[in-house]
Parts: C-alpha cells; structure tokens; sequence
C-alpha cells in the first residue's frame, strides 16, 4: 500500500511513500517520519493509495509513525484542502500551521548508549577519547550532538567529539534516537536580583554596561522573572553578563511552578445568567432556532450584552450535546471572558492560547477530541482543534486585525470560521460593536443575518464622544504647545479628586519617535530597514519598531558626535513622564508592548487597574480592547489625526473602530463616562460621525466603492523582496509584466504596480509588491489559481515572494 504524504515545506503537492506492512494501520491524519533529502521531516498522512502512479521501485518507504491515532479527522482534512486552494498555498504547510507544534515537528535525534558499548567500558576494551564521549553519552542519557559537544567543550573540539560519536556508531556502541521533545512540564527557572539594584550599583564594574542594563531590567519586574523571557527580550548574548552577575553574588536563580495561567483563570462574574432584554432574547432566539445556520453579525454597541447573548446560545448548545467554539483576537487580553465562560460552564471550558507550551496545547486538544471539552475558548489557531461535533462558532471582536495571520499561511481567522460553520452546518455569530466593513456590507447585501442591540444592558447610555478642537487652543509666546487641552486636563483632575479611574490612548510607543541632531541633521536610523529608531529613554536605548534591533543610546549625534541631539514625535514612554508630572499623586500603568512583553504582564497590569491600585492606565491601542472596568469615568484620546495619516484605504475604518471602543471603556458603572478627543480636524468624516455608525458606515462603503477597494473588489498582495535591490525589482517587473499580459482578458482585473512597498527595507531586504484587484470574484479567483505556479516561480536563490490573499495591509 501507498500514502500520499503533505510534508511542512513550499512543495506544490503531496508526496508518495509506501507503507510497510509493520507499520499498519497507518489512517489519513496519522504523523509519520519520511526520508526526504538528506534527513526526514515530520508528514501527515492525507491519503491512501493503491498504486503509486510511477515506477514503485523509486518509492521510499515511510520511516516512522510517530502517532498512531489520527491528528486530525477526515473533516478537517477537507477544511485544510479548502485552504490550501483559497490561500493558494501548499497543503502540508496548511496543516504544519494547524497542528501544534508538539506534534510530531519537534523531533531531535539523541544518542543513547547501546549494551555493547556499557560492556565495552566495562571490560576496558574500549579507552580514550570515544571512551570519554561515551561515558557523557551514559551520564546525560538522551543528549543531541549539539549538547555533547557543548558539554564537553573545554575539554574535547568539536571535530574530535564527532568522530567519537561516528565510530561509536559504527561500532555498534551507540545509537541515534528519535526523541520528541516533551512539555515543559513541571519547572521554569527564574532569576531575581539578590539585593536592591541601588545597592548592588555600587559593586558593578565601571565597563559593565550589560550588566547594569540587565540589572535595571530584573529591578523593574515585580518579581522574578523567567530565564526564557528575560533571554527572549535581551538575546542570547546576555548570558555571559549574566554568569559574571552570578559569579559576583549579585543575582539568583530559582524555580517556579509552570503553571498555566489563563488555565487557571478564576471564574468571573455570576454563573447566573441575567434576565435577557427584548433585543438580546431576539437575538438568541434566532440563533437556537433549530434551522439556524450560516453566519450572524451580532451588531451591538458597546456594553449592549452581546457576550449574554452568546453565552446563552452556547448553554442551548450545550444541551443539544454538541459543542462550542469561541474565538477571541488576543487571548492574553481577555481573560474576563475567559472567567465569564468559566463561571457559566466549568470546567468544560478548554482554554487555548499561546502562552500554552505544546503539551499543554495538545492535552487541551485531547479533551476536545474526547468531548471531555464541550467549549474551546482561544486565540484564531482554535480554528483547527478537532471538535467531535461543532454545534456553534463565535468570533469575539470580528473586526480585530489580529484574526489576519502574516506568516507561511496567511489566513484571516473570521472568514475561515464561516467556512468552517458551512461545513459543520453550524450557526456562526460574528459579534462587535464596529463591524468590519466586509461583514457589514455582506449582512446588508442578506449573506449574514443581521442581529442589532442598539443599547447598552444596563442603565447606563453608552458616553457621547467630545471633540476636543486643539486649533481653539490658545499658546502663550515661547511655551510649547501642552500636550492636553487646558479642559481635558480639568476633567482629568476632578476624575482622580473624585477617586474615579482615567484611560489615556496615544498609540505610538516608546520616548520619542525621532531623535535629531540640530547641527547635522542625523539621526539613528536602522541599518537593516532604513528607518528612523525610535528613543526608549527607559532603557537608553533606540529601537527599530519593525525588525526589533536596539542600540544604545547616547546623546551625542551618531554622526556629528556634537552634544546637541533633539527628540521629535512623541511615545507613550514621553506620554507618561507629562502625567506623572502633572498628576504627581496619581498611580499610573503604561500598558504597550514595551511593558508586556514579559508572561502574565498584561494580566497584572489589569487586575491592579480593576482592583482600583492604579487610578490611571496610560497606553497604546491595547487599553482600548473589550476590557470591562466600571470605574472608569474618563477616556481621552490624545491625538485622533493619528490614525488617518497611514497611507492604508482601511485607515478611516481603523481609527473610526478604535475610537469607538476607547469610548466603549468609559461609564460601564455607576458613574457616568466622559470621553475626550483630541484632534486638529474635528470637520473629518470619521470625527464627524462618530455619533452614528450607519452613517460613517454608508459614508465609508461610497467612498470604497468610488475606488473599487473591498468589500466591491478583492485583494492579493503578492510581495518579492531580496538583498539585492535591483535584481527585486527586475523579478518583480518581470512577474508583473507576466501577470498583465496572462490577465488581458480577465474581466474586472487590475494589476497594481510592481512598486516599492510602504517599507521598502525591511530586516536587510529590499521590497516590492504587486496589488492584484479583482471586481468580478469567480473570475478573480480562476485567475489566482492559474497563476499560483508561476507566481511561486520567481522565488530562487535570494529572492522570495509571499501571496497574500485578502491582504489586510497593503503596506
Ligand atoms: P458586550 O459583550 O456587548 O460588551 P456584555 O455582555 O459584556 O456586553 O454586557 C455588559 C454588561 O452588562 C455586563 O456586565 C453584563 O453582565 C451586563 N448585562 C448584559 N446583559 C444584561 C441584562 N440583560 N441585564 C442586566 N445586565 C446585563
Ligand atoms: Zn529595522
């Protein structure tokens, strides 16, 4: 017997092994190794053949099954077959991304110490240098090549520890394994400073500069921090710095719990459900009804009750013994709703989220494929987790970018949950408070069933949004422009004296997004994307927000070396210096990606703010996000304008949704809320409606279907980039010319450049992308999959190119 075999590389289709008879029964989803090319890879069996189309002599058989029971189901083979053909990308790729990585992808080779090779230390027939590896290899069983030659550096290089390793092999003493590398269950090392960084300033070198910045970095925490979090924030090469700490007595390591925090999430709120509203009982009632299928847009402002709604129309699923599938955009972010589902349903809630290693993610998997789990709350990769049977779909926050994966598979998390309910023949309830355009254009054109909650649930009327006119701000002579309108700053005030909570949103992070030199003109600027380094005065250094490089920074010009460097464009980091100065005897939290990078940031941060230990929470978009707290009678947005200077048709739909949920955040309690915004064009058309959805809305859809942007045309961003700046261009010149002259017929197709993308350097490559448009959908999509192949055909030696299909970026 044959397999067809979907391995995780860019190979157009699947490959053929044969199946020794040993090895049955090996079913469609089950992981085996392969030999391919000079080593194996992990595939996925996708089906069974009985002949295999060539000469069966040059078939290889399959190596390995590495898990018997099926990873997937024949049901989700045929979701993944829909995506590999509607993103245009290879089927094994579809599934590596899918699939945890626990399974099967992480296999290392180790070596063991056979029998032979014990008796041969035994009988000292065996000495010097192989005897030596071997001995290590018997104490540290389980060791790759890599670990053996690291632990035995110092003593043995590394050709001399391979050849040991060879001949041991050879000589039947030792052996290669396969080893799947287990959870991280049980411990995670920590590190903590061992006395406060004031004293141990004292005791560092004057040269150690890594060393002080390392140390800054552990006094910030608020208690020890992971080994593993502090090595992904400062690299690999904090490591020595950190030996010479520990060797000086300066810091300790230690060892917590790994425990998983949102598994752990307390239930939240009651486990009673509230009396439901006449809109929200309309609402649940359409989507229990026995025929209910197909998708559902859950319009409701903010506060309106559309988590009740849902929550109720799992319950009723529930009863029917099917399951519940629940998708959030950032499940760090919304722990509330995880409790509420907690509160509600127990522990039959499966919670998936990145946070999880790969055994916690596959244990979770197990309990949904054993029904043990009935709902499965997670981030959009829960998409793929194998539902027994899937009775109804949620998609939190529909509108959220973070649903749109960048990377191999670049799939949008909320138009695959409908596909998957049209399979399933499940109800899909896409709910938000600011749709995204595409899914209110298609519940107006009758593809979605449209449920509204006009109001909110409780007594409180969603707050009105104040446009704060910052051209009406007058400026004394020679003082600079204040960063708050004299009125938001009162309003501010009277908050925090009458003990209420305030939310600030500047989304832009760091100090300052520019320094420059006023005798020079420099600036730092990124070697690898050209771009201007942002200033995080915290740290003293400069940041490139795009490929993560910092530098130190020092106040004298990069290039002139004169004294006189001046910060331009400010952060959230320059935001909170001006409030702590004006608000001196007020708490406040920054919440960006700067302070959440470490596990379970994001959560502190919010918990003290709920419990009322912060007053104010300064931040990026991310303070904006469905969180619930009912103190809050203040938002301000700092600047709206913001928002409409990126060159990207969705910008007014970004800031418009943004703006919205800001407002969502105030007056959720007793107090009624305040929100202020502050922009210099108050007259723009998304200011201008903020009172009005529809309208902003109708205004939006008009102005799209004037420039044939989605929802009336589709999208594929198709990019080339390289190192070489001219041979990307000539490629994608090439491709283009190609694309037009195989498109000439095409109804409704328009081929955009190829031009420099908006970040034409990113990370030492130069980019280049073609929009391809397509106004006719059948058409359009004929077209794709035609030229799918020759497409892929540009990428070789130095030159990549990536589709992106329904690209929500065209940056
Ligand atoms: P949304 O998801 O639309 O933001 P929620 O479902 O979170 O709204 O509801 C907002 C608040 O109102 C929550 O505290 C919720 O418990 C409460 N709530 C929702 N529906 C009702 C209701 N029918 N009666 C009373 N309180 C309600
Ligand atoms: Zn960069």
């Amino acid at each position: 017997m044959y397999a067809r075999i979907a391995v995780a590389r860019p190979l157009p289709e699947p490959l053929t092994y044969s199946v020794p008879a040993l090895l049955e029964p090996v079913d469609v989803g089950t992981v085996v190794l392969v030999p391919l090319g000079r080593t194996g890879e992990t595939g996925y069996v996708v089906e069974r053949i009985a002949e295999p189309g060539f000469d069966p002599a040059k078939v290889k058989p399959i190596s390995r099954v590495l898990d018997p029971i099926p990873v997937f189901t024949l049901d989700q083979l045929a979701f993944f077959r829909w995506i590999a053909k509607y993103y245009l990308c290879p089927l094994g790729m579809v599934i590596h991304t899918a699939m945890p990585s626990q399974i099967g992808a992480r296999i290392l080779r180790v070596l063991v110490a056979a029998d032979a090779g014990i008796d041969a230390l035994t009988d000292r027939s065996l000495e010097g240098i192989p005897a030596q590896v071997l001995r290590e290899i018997i104490s540290r069983p389980r060791l790759t090549k890599r670990g053996l030659i690291r632990r035995l550096a110092g003593e043995l290089d590394k050709p001399e520890v391979g050849k040991a390793i060879d001949s041991l092999v050879r000589r039947g003493l030792a052996a290669w394994e396969d080893k799947e590398i287990g959870a991280t269950r049980g411990k995670v090392r920590t590190i903590g400073l061992c006395a406060p960084a004031a004293d141990l300033a004292s005791r560092l070198p004057r040269a150690g500069k890594r060393m002080k910045a390392l140390v800054d970095l552990l006094a910030d925490q608020d208690g020890p921090m992971d080994v593993a979090d502090l090595i992904s924030q400062e690299g690999e090469k904090a490591r020595p710095s950190l030996k010479r700490l520990e060797e000086a007595g300066m810091i300790v390591y230690a060892e917590r719990e790994n425990r998983d925090a949102l598994a752990d999430a307390p239930s939240l709120g009651s486990s009673v459900p509230p009396v439901l509203n006449g809109d929200q009982l309309a609402a649940l009632a359409a989507l229990t009804a026995d025929d209910a299928k197909g998708a559902y847009l859950l319009f409701g402002v903010t506060g309106s009750g559309k988590t009740e709604v849902f929550l109720g129309a799992a319950q009723a699923t529930l009863d029917r013994g099917r399951q519940v599938l629940v998708l959030v955009p950032e499940i760090g972010l919304t722990p509330q709703l995880v409790g509420r589902f907690r509160a509600r349903f127990g522990l039959g809630v499966a919670v998936l989220h990145s946070g999880l290693t790969g055994g916690q993610r596959l244990a979770q998997w197990r309990r949904i494929r054993a029904g043990e789990a009935q709902v499965a709350v997670g981030a959009r990769s829960a998409l793929f987790a194998p539902f027994r049977d899937l009775g109804l779909i949620v998609v939190d926050e529909e509108h959220d970018d973070s649903y749109k994966q960048d990377d191999a598979v670049p799939y949008n998390a909320r138009d695959l949950a409908v596909v998957l309910g049209g399979m399933q023949k499940c109800p899909v309830v896409l709910a938000s408070a600011t749709p995204a355009l595409e899914s209110y254009h298609n519940a107006r054109a009758g593809r979605y069933k449209l449920l509204r909650l006009p109001e909110r649930a409780t007594a409180r009327a969603v707050p009105e949004i104040e446009l704060v006119d910052l051209t009406d701000v007058d400026i004394e002579d020679g003082k600079p422009r204040p960063l708050f309108a004299p009125h938001v700053e009162t309003a501010l005030h009277d908050t925090f004296a009458r003990g209420g909570q305030a939310i600030i949103l500047y989304n832009r992070r760091g100090y300052a997004t520019m320094v420059q030199c006023v005798s020079c003109g420099g600036t730092y600027e990124c070697p690898n994307c050209g771009i201007t380094m942002t200033l995080h005065k915290r740290a003293w250094r400069v940041a490139c927000h795009y490929c993560g490089l910092k530098r130190p920074y020092s106040d004298e010009c990069p290039v002139c070396h004169d004294n006189s460097l001046e910060e331009a464009g400010k952060g959230t980091e320059k935001i909170e210096e001006v409030l702590r100065a004006l608000f001196p005897n007020v708490s406040l939290a920054r919440m960006d990606a700067d302070t959440t990078k470490t596990r379970g940031a994001h959560e502190r941060i919010l918990t003290a703010f709920r419990e009322g230990r912060t007053q104010l929470l300064v931040g990026t978009q991310i303070v904006a996000k469905g969180h619930d707290f009912p103190d809050v009678h203040t938002a301000v947005v700092v600047s709206a304008d913001r928002g409409f200077r990126i060159p990207d048709f969705r910008a007014a739909e970004r800031t418009y949704a943004l703006l919205v949920q800001m407002a969502g955040r105030a007056g959720r309690g007793e107090h009624p809320g305040r929100v202020l915004v502050q922009t210099y064009k108050p007259d723009h058309y998304v200011l201008a409606n903020l009172k009005d959805v529809e309208r902003f809305y109708q205004v939006e859809l008009r102005l799209r279907s004037t420039l044939r942007y989605p929802p009336f045309s589709r999208l594929c961003l198709v990019r080339v980039d390289g190192v070489d700046r001219a041979k990307v261009g000539a490629a994608a010149e090439h491709l283009a010319r190609d694309l037009r002259s195989a498109g000439r017929t095409v109804p409704g197709l328009g081929i955009l450049g190829p031009a420099a993308a908006a970040l034409p350097k990113l990370v030492g490559r130069w980019r280049f992308q073609i929009v391809l448009r397509g106004e006719r959908t059948a058409e359009f999509r004929r077209f794709l999959v035609d030229q799918k192949r020759r497409i892929h055909q540009v990428a070789r030696k130095g030159i990549r190119v990536a589709i992106d299909v329904d690209a929500r970026h065209l940056m």
